[in-house]
C-alpha cells in the first residue's frame, strides 16, 4: 500500500485533506489545495511555505514582565502559484457547480507526487477529462511543478495565476493557530524574456526577500494567448486551444535568508535549467530518490493494508517535512500547515530524531547540527533567565529566539535542554561517532549540563530543580518534575563521560571547547555531585515516581463529570483550574520511563503506567504513541495495539479535530517509534542494542532496517525474530535480556520468549 486515496468533496474534509495531500521536500511545502479553487464559503488554507523562512512580529502581552520575548518568529505564507482555472466553451470548471464523475485524488508515497482526476460534464452535456499532477522535487529543492491535462471536444481556455498578495490563516478561538495575518509585502511582478513570470516580496520586519519564478510549457504550439499583470500583485498566463491541452507549470522559490546569491538570479537560473525537463522526466528522478529512501527506511507491515498505509504515510510525511541542510529543523506541523507558526519544539529530539537516526543518519545529523548552530541564541536566553553559565534552548523557535509568550507552558519547559542533549547522546550510542561529538555534540552537552548546576540547588544533600514545567502542560511551574530531573541527571552524567573520553581521545578539541565556553574542571566535579545526588521524587505508598513534588497531593480531576466536547481541556478551562488537579495532558513520567528505563525498577515502571494512565487525557498528540510503547514494555498487548491504532490514524482520521492546521509531525514519528521501540522493543544503550519483540495478532508480521555502528541490519518479526546482518562486522545483541551473537542471520522463535500478557518481566 503505497498511496493515499480519496474521492470526498465534503466541506469539512477538504481542509484536512489539504494537510494530508501536502507535497514538500523539507525546504518547500505546498498544501494540497484544488487548483481551480473552492466556493466562497469553504474554509481553505491555501498555503506555500519555506522551512526556516520567517518574519518577526511583536509579542503581545497585557503585562509584560522582565525577560519576556519581545518578538516572535513566524513562518509566512508565500506567494501562491497553485491556481489554475479551466474554461470549457466559456464555462468555468468547478467540482462544486457542474456535474462530474470518477473524481479521485491520490498521493503516491513511492513516487512522490499527487494526482487529481475527474470527468467533467458541462451544462450543455459535453464531457471533458481533466487530470492534475503535481510534485515538489526532492532533487531540486526550490522546484514545484503542476501538470494539467485536458481532453475536450470544444474550446479549452486555461488561466494560470501567480498571486503575490497573500496572508496567513488566523483563528481567534484557537491559541495553537497564529494571529498575525500579514507577514509579507508584495514588491514586484515582472515578465522576463517574454516568458518567465517573476514575483518578489519582502517580509515586513526581517526584510528578507523571497521570490518565485514561473514558466509554463504548453503541449499545443499556438495555444499561448497572453501573460498579464506585470507590476500587479497577481499575474496570469492564458492559453487557449481546441480538443486537448497539457500545460506544465514550473515554479521555483528562493529567499535571501540562507542564500548569498541574489534571489532573482537564483530563481531564474533554476527555472531556466529545470523547466526544459518534462513532468515525467522530473518524476523519474523523484522516483529514484524515493527508491533509495524506502530501501533504507521502509517499515513493512505484513497482512494489514490499512496499517501499512498509515505507517508509510507517516514516514513519507517525515521525509517531506524534515530540513536537510543543517540550517533548518522540523516544525511541529512540518510544512503542511500554519499551526504553531512553523516553530520547532522538543518534538524533534524525542519523537523524530530517534526514527531518522536509525534509518537516515545523515538527516538526523543535520537536525543536531541545527541545534549546535543556535547555541548563541540559547546562551543569550540563559542570561536573560538569570543564569550565569550554560545555555537555555528556546521552547519554540525558528531561527533561535525564544518565541513562547506563555512562559508557564513554554519557556519554563527546561527539559528541552535535556532532550537536545539526549538526542546527541542517543546518536552517539547508535553510531559511535566521536568526531561528531567533538564537532557539535560536546559543546551542546557541556553547555546544557552546566545550566542544571545553575537552575538546581542542594537541599538536604539532594540536588533539586524547582519551578520548571515538565512535558505535561497541565501542571506548570512545579518542583522536581521527575522527567526533568531524570533528563538533567542523564545530561550531566554524559557531560562527565564525554569530558573524560575527550581528555583521552582528543585533548586538543577538549581544550578548544572548554576555552571557548570558559568551563573549568571543577564544574565537572559539580556535575558528578549533582547527578549522583539527583532527587528523583518517589511515592513509597503507590510505589511510583511522582510526576513532581506536589502532583499526587492534588485532588483528582472529575473525569466522569467532564463531557466529551470539553476536550481538549486547554480550550475550555482556565489553566489555573487545570493545574490544581491530577490531570495530565501527555505522557510525562511514563515518557521518562521510556527514555531512561534503567533509572527505575521494572515494577515502578508498570505501577506508574497503571496510575498515570488513569489521569491522562492525551489532549496532546505526543501522548498515545508513548503510552503504546510502554504498554508493550509492560506486556499490556491489547492496550499497546489500541494506542497504536490511535497513533497511526490520528491525522488520517482527524481524531484531534485540527489536522487542517497541519499534520502532527511528532505523532508521525511516534507511529514509527511504536513499531520499532514498541512492538519490536528496540533499545540502544551503552552496552549495545536490545530487542524484545512481539507481533500483533491481526498482522502476520512486520519488518524494518536499521543502521548501527557502521552495520546494516534487517529485522523481521513473525512467529520468529529474524535479524540479518546485511553489512558490517558481527555483533553482540540482547533479545529479551539474553545475549546473542549475530554473524549473518539469527532466527529465534518468539514462543516461550514472549512475555505473558499483564506481566512485566523483561
Ligand atoms: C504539546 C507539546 C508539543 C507542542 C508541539 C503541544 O500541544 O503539549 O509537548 O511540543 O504541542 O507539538
Amino acid at each position: 500500500m503505497w498511496k493515499l486515496e480519496s474521492s470526498s468533496l465534503d466541506l469539512t474534509v477538504l481542509p484536512v485533506e489539504e494537510s494530508l495531500y501536502t507535497l514538500a521536500n523539507g525546504y518547500l511545502g505546498i498544501r494540497g489545495c484544488f487548483e481551480e479553487g473552492y466556493p466562497q464559503h469553504y474554509t481553505s488554507i491555501r498555503g506555500t511555505y519555506i522551512n526556516g523562512f520567517y518574519d518577526l512580529v511583536e509579542a503581545k502581552y497585557s503585562e509584560k514582565l522582565f525577560g519576556f520575548p519581545e518578538m516572535q518568529e513566524k513562518m509566512p505564507n508565500l506567494m501562491d502559484v497553485q491556481t489554475i482555472e479551466i474554461y470549457l466553451d466559456g464555462e468555468c470548471v468547478s467540482l462544486f457547480n457542474g456535474n462530474h464523475v470518477n473524481y479521485k485524488r491520490t498521493l503516491y508515497f513511492d513516487e512522490g507526487y499527487a494526482e487529481r482526476s475527474f470527468e467533467y460534464q458541462t451544462q450543455k452535456g459535453k464531457s471533458a477529462s481533466i487530470r492534475f499532477r503535481r510534485m515538489v522535487s526532492f532533487q531540486i529543492k526550490e522546484l514545484f511543478a503542476i501538470e494539467v491535462k485536458i481532453k475536450y471536444e470544444g474550446e479549452i481556455l486555461v488561466k494560470s495565476y501567480m498571486n503575490g498578495e497573500v496572508s496567513n490563516y488566523t483563528d481567534a478561538f484557537d491559541p495553537r493557530v497564529g494571529e498575525h495575518a500579514k507577514l509579507l509585502d508584495w514588491k514586484s511582478s515582472n515578465l522576463i524574456d517574454g516568458r518567465y513570470m517573476i514575483i518578489t516580496a519582502r517580509t515586513k520586519q526581517t526584510d528578507y526577500e523571497v521570490g518565485c519564478a514561473v514558466y509554463h510549457h504548453c503541449s499545443e504550439k499556438d495555444a499561448f494567448v497572453e501573460i498579464a499583470g506585470e507590476q500587479e500583485p497577481k499575474m496570469r498566463a492564458v492559453y487557449s486551444t481546441n480538443g486537448r491541452m497539457t500545460l506544465t507549470k514550473y515554479a521555483a522559490y528562493s529567499h535571501s535568508r540562507h542564500n548569498q546569491e541574489p534571489v532573482l538570479h537564483r530563481i531564474l537560473d533554476i527555472i531556466k535549467k529545470h523547466s526544459i525537463r518534462s513532468f515525467d522526466e522530473h518524476l523519474a528522478i523523484q522516483r529514484l530518490y524515493l527508491e533509495n529512501f524506502w530501501h533504507h527506511s521502509d517499515i513493512q507491515i505484513y497482512g494489514n493494508d490499512l496499517i501499512q498505509q498509515g505507517v508509510r504515510f507517516s514516514l513519507f510525511q517525515l521525509l517531506q517535512s524534515v530540513g536537510k541542510d543543517g540550517l533548518t529543523n522540523i516544525a511541529a506541523k512540518g510544512l503542511t500547515g500554519e499551526g504553531y507558526e512553523g516553530h520547532y519544539f522538543w518534538d524533534t529530539e524525542i519523537y523524530i530524531l530517534p526514527v531518522l537516526q536509525l534509518v537516515q543518519p545523515e538527516i538526523a545529523e543535520k537536525l543536531l547540527i541545527y541545534r549546535h548552530s543556535i547555541l548563541d541564541h540559547a546562551r543569550k536566553e540563559a542570561r536573560i533567565l538569570g543564569h550565569k553559565r550554560g545555555v537555555k534552548y528556546p521552547w519554540r523557535t525558528i531561527a533561535g529566539r525564544e518565541c513562547s509568550t506563555f512562559f508557564p507552558a513554554g519557556t519554563a519547559q527546561y527539559h528541552i535542554n535535556g532532550d537536545i542533549a539526549y538526542g546527541f547522546i542517543q546518536h552517539y550510542l547508535q553510531h559511535e561517532d566521536l568526531d561528531f561529538i567533538c564537532r557539535y555534540g560536546a559543546e551542546v552537552i557541556f553547555e546544557t549540563a552546566r545550566l542544571w548546576l545553575d537552575v538546581g540547588h542542594f537541599h538536604d544533600g539532594k540536588f533539586m530543580i524547582h519551578n520548571v514545567t515538565g512535558p505535561d502542560e497541565y501542571s506548570c511551574i512545579v518542583n522536581n518534575n521527575y522527567y526533568t530531573n531524570a533528563m538533567a541527571r542523564y545530561n550531566m552524567e554524559w557531560a562527565v563521560k564525554f569530558y573524560e573520553m575527550l581528555k583521552l581521545e582528543n585533548p586538543q578539541i577538549l581544550e578548544e571547547i572548554t576555552r571557548k565556553i570558559q568551563m573549568v574542571e571543577t564544574e565537572i566535579d559539580e556535575m558528578i555531585e549533582a547527578s549522583q545526588n539527583m532527587y528523583l521524587p518517589y511515592d513509597e505508598v503507590l510505589k511510583i515516581h511522582k510526576q513532581d513534588d506536589a502532583f499526587l497531593d492534588k485532588a483528582l480531576w472529575d473525569f466522569e463529570g467532564t463531557p466529551e466536547e470539553k476536550y481538549p481541556l486547554l480550550l475550555y478551562y482556565h489553566p489555573l483550574t487545570i493545574y490544581r488537579y491530577q490531570v495530565i495532558k501527555q505522557a510525562d513520567t511514563v515518557l521518562a520511563h521510556f527514555l531512561l528505563e534503567d533509572f527505575s525498577e521494572e515494577a515502578s515502571i508498570r505501577n506508574a503506567f497503571d496510575y498515570y494512565e488513569k489521569v491522562t487525557t492525551h489532549d496532546s498528540s505526543l501522548s498515545s504513541c508513548i503510552y503504546g510503547i510502554m504498554a508493550s514494555k509492560c506486556g499490556y498487548y491489547e492496550k499497546a495495539y489500541d494506542y497504536f491504532m490511535e497513533t497511526v490514524r490520528l491525522d488520517l482520521d482527524n481524531t484531534h479535530g485540527n489536522t487542517k492546521d497541519g499534520l502532527h509531525i511528532a505523532n508521525l514519528g511516534g507511529t514509527a517509534l511504536s513499531v520499532i521501540f514498541g512492538f519490536a522493543g528496540y533499545r540502544i544503550k551503552n552496552e549495545g542494542i536490545a530487542l524484545s519483540p512481539w507481533c500483533p495478532q491481526n498482522w502476520s508480521g512486520y519488518g524494518f532496517r536499521l543502521i548501527y555502528r557502521g552495520r546494516k541490519l534487517r529485522v523481521k518479526v513473525t512467529d520468529y525474530l529474524e535479524i540479518e546482518l546485511l553489512e558490517g562486522e558481527k555483533l553482540q545483541l540482547k533479545v529479551y535480556g539474553r545475549q546473542y551473537e549475530l554473524e549473518k542471520v539469527l532466527k529465534i522463535p518468539l514462543e516461550g520468549l514472549k512475555r505473558d500478557d499483564q506481566s512485566c518481566n523483561i
